[in-house]
């Protein structure tokens, strides 16, 4: 049994719940402590059955709330090696456990694959986990869609991908400088909903069956149009959602729907 549960999902902070009948696993803890437990009652998750933390990378929508959970919680925290020194002064508390990227390890009875993304941060990982015969990943926070990204991906059942803004809504935004409408569409930056769909579409032909829109931008996406842009995407390309492949939307600060493979 493999489950999957976004907690919250966006540029304002993320955290995804990955659990087995032992084993639970937080990627990501962007909130603050109090927030993160608020959503983890919500979703009827009890914070002593978190085995580890799962780090992708160092902004603070992912890590703001990290140091507090292993501080309370006393949990090892695995992260990419090369940021080894830097996050071990943001966390404090060890055991931590350093990973390299294409890797593979295991907590509990889950194995988790790593493999890079591209992103402006000093390191970023995407994550797959595998319990049994089923799959889950994740990758947020990539620039592009790369050959990697999607071998990975595409051994899993249920995948969040990344569907960060709309790019007229972007370009359109008057409160946002060019220096950063550049750094959001470059290659290290994020995924539109345009190229999530594009990438959606390869992970069809790979038999992924559920993907849950993730990391949406507040100022420049809406999960509509997340949700609409993709699925117009992919009836252009003669795929279905509903039936040839699902899509959902994970939204911030709020809790996503619980996917749970046998
Ligand atoms: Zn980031
Ligand atoms: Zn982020």
């Amino acid at each position: 049994m493999l489950k999957i549960q976004t907690l919250s999902s966006g540029s304002a902070g993320n955290i995804t719940y990955i659990g087995s009948s032992n084993t639970g696993i937080l990627v990501d803890v962007g909130l603050s402590l109090s927030m993160t437990l608020k959503l983890m009652a919500q979703a009827n998750i009890d914070p002593h059955s978190i085995t580890a933390l799962v780090i992708t990378h160092e902004h603070s929508d992912h890590i703001k709330g990290a140091a507090d959970f292993v501080t309370k919680y006393n949990v090892p925290v695995y992260i990419y090696n090369r940021y080894a020194k830097t996050l071990r002064g943001c966390l404090k508390l060890p055991p931590h456990h350093f990973v390299e990227t294409e890797s593979t390890f295991t907590i509990g009875d889950i194995t988790v694959s790593c493999f890079p993304v591209s992103h402006d941060s000093k390191f970023c990982l995407g994550y797959t986990f595998q319990c049994g015969n089923a799959a889950v990943g994740i990758a947020t926070d990539i620039g592009q869609m790369t050959d990697i990204i999607l071998a990975n991906l595409a051994r899993c059942q249920v995948v969040v991908l990344e569907s960060n803004h709309d790019i007229q809504k972007l370009n359109a935004n008057k409160d946002y400088p060019d220096w950063l409408k550049r750094r959001i569409l470059g290659n290290r930056g994020h995924l539109s909903n345009i190229d999530c769909g594009r990438a959606i579409s390869k992970l069809y032909q790979a038999h992924v069956s559920q993907v849950i829109l993730g990391h949406l931008s507040e100022k420049n996406n809406t999960p509509l149009l997340a949700y609409e842009t993709v699925k117009q995407f992919l009836a252009t390309q003669g795929i279905t959602e509903g039936k040839d492949i699902y899509i959902d939307v994970a939204l911030q600060s709020k809790i996503g729907n619980c996917y749970c493979l046998e």
